[in-house]
């Protein structure tokens, strides 16, 4: 039987061998650990994870960590919401076990020297416009699994391209964790939430309702018979780019596993739109399923 939130104590570390011998504890009363990894700012987005996460765990650690390697230069890096006391309020209404809030000295030693690159699908996409971005991401992800050991570790698919690239990190370097992907939470209006959403002014905020319009125009033209990819990704494109405010980055029909473009329709197909709106860089994506289709290629 779970045991209810408000009987469970939520704690924070900051220190690694602090939480790692808290869940050592919990490993030896046969207790299932699972992480949900997050920059905080926590929205209902992150708190589906953590919900997910509780249902499946017995012992459930949020870490809270704004990676500094995972930001170019030119990023928002310094501007990034930091609200901590409301995160750890939100995880202790949660049923949050323990908090990971580590200080980045604590994470990059001056003289961290090792990173870990996914090759290839690094570059794509995401990547081609955040030099370096999945780079931080994998050896963030990687630090987090050695330090809490986690059996399961909680993602979403609103960063479709980071868990594709986790998943790999995890099976080239046979990294024994499961992951779990879990849906895109949305705006009532239909955009994605997402820490960045409080940089949107009210005006930005109303056109960014482009991408997830785009998304879901070419989701259901991917359903008509013979639908037409490029016809359709040219459609929205045009769509988000006509939108005012708003700087299209990339917009792709791809193969969910690979991140490579197709021009004919298959069983399984990711949409990816990146965009600017005013300053804010904003991504979403929709996932396609034509189960007619043959199998090209399958998501594990
Ligand atoms: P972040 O704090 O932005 O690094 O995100 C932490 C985790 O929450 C990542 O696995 C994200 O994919 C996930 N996440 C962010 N936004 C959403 C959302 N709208 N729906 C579901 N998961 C999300």
């Amino acid at each position: 039987m779970p045991v209810p939130a408000e009987v469970r104590e939520l704690s924070i570390y900051e220190d690694v061998t602090e939480i790692r011998h808290a869940i050592a504890a919990a490993r030896r009363d046969g207790k299932r650990i699972g992480v949900v990894p997050t920059m905080g700012a926590l929205h209902a987005g992150h708190l589906s994870l953590i919900e997910a996460a509780r249902a499946e765990c017995e012992f459930v650690v949020v870490t809270i960590f704004v990676n500094p390697t995972q930001f170019g230069p030119q990023e928002d890096l310094s501007r990034y919401p930091r609200p901590i006391a409301a995160d750890v309020d939100e995880c202790r209404r949660l049923g949050v076990d323990a908090v990971f809030h580590p200080q980045a000295e604590t994470i990059y030693p001056s003289d961290f020297k090792t990173f870990v690159n996914v090759e290839d699908l690094s570059n794509k996409w995401e990547g081609a416009f955040r030099p370096g971005h999945f780079r931080g991401v994998a050896t963030v992800v990687l630090k987090l699994f050695t330090i809490v050991q986690p059996d399961v570790a909680y993602f979403g698919q609103k960063d479709f391209q980071q868990q594709l690239i986790i998943k790999r990190m995890c099976r080239d370097l046979n990294v024994p964790v499961e992951l779990r992907v879990c849906p895109i939470v949305r705006d009532t209006d239909g955009l994605a939430l997402s820490s960045r959403n409080v940089y949107l002014s009210p005006s930005e905020r109303n056109s960014s309702l482009v991408l997830s319009r785009s998304l879901l125009f070419g989701e259901k033209e991917l359903h008509a018979p013979e639908a037409n990819i490029t016809a359709i990704v040219k459609v929205m494109r045009e769509m988000v780019g006509s939108e005012k405010g708003v700087t299209l980055e990339y917009l792709i029909i791809a193969d969910p596993n690979t991140l490579e473009e197709i021009t004919e329709p298959q069983r399984q197909m990711v949409l990816l739109v990146a965009a600017r709106v005013g300053t804010t860089r904003l991504i979403d994506n929709v996932l396609v399923l034509l189960p007619h289709l043959a199998e090209h290629s399958r998501i594990e």
